[in-house]
């Protein structure tokens, strides 16, 4: 699968499906030497898929800003 992480990367013209040496955890897209990407607790997660998976990752820590300010909204 091509996407414009990998469009945008100018080695990637450079490069073969074989020299992959990584797959996304999230998504199975092959992942590059040269790519960055992030390791999680043990997961790699490529770029495409940082952020749905931090928002995941987080979701014990997410409130409504009233949850957070006792349901007062006319002040701060
Ligand atoms: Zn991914």
């Amino acid at each position: 699968m091509d996407n414009l992480r990998h469009r945008q990367n100018p080695f990637y013209r450079r490069v073969k499906k074989s020299d992959a040496v990584l797959k996304c955890d999230i998504c199975s897209e092959e992942i590059y030497p040269f790519e960055l990407v992030h390791n999680i607790d043990g997961k790699i997660i490529c770029p495409d898929c940082f952020f749905d998976f931090t928002f995941d990752y987080f979701s014990d820590r997410l409130f409504l800003a009233s949850e957070l300010r006792g349901n007062t909204y006319d002040t701060y």
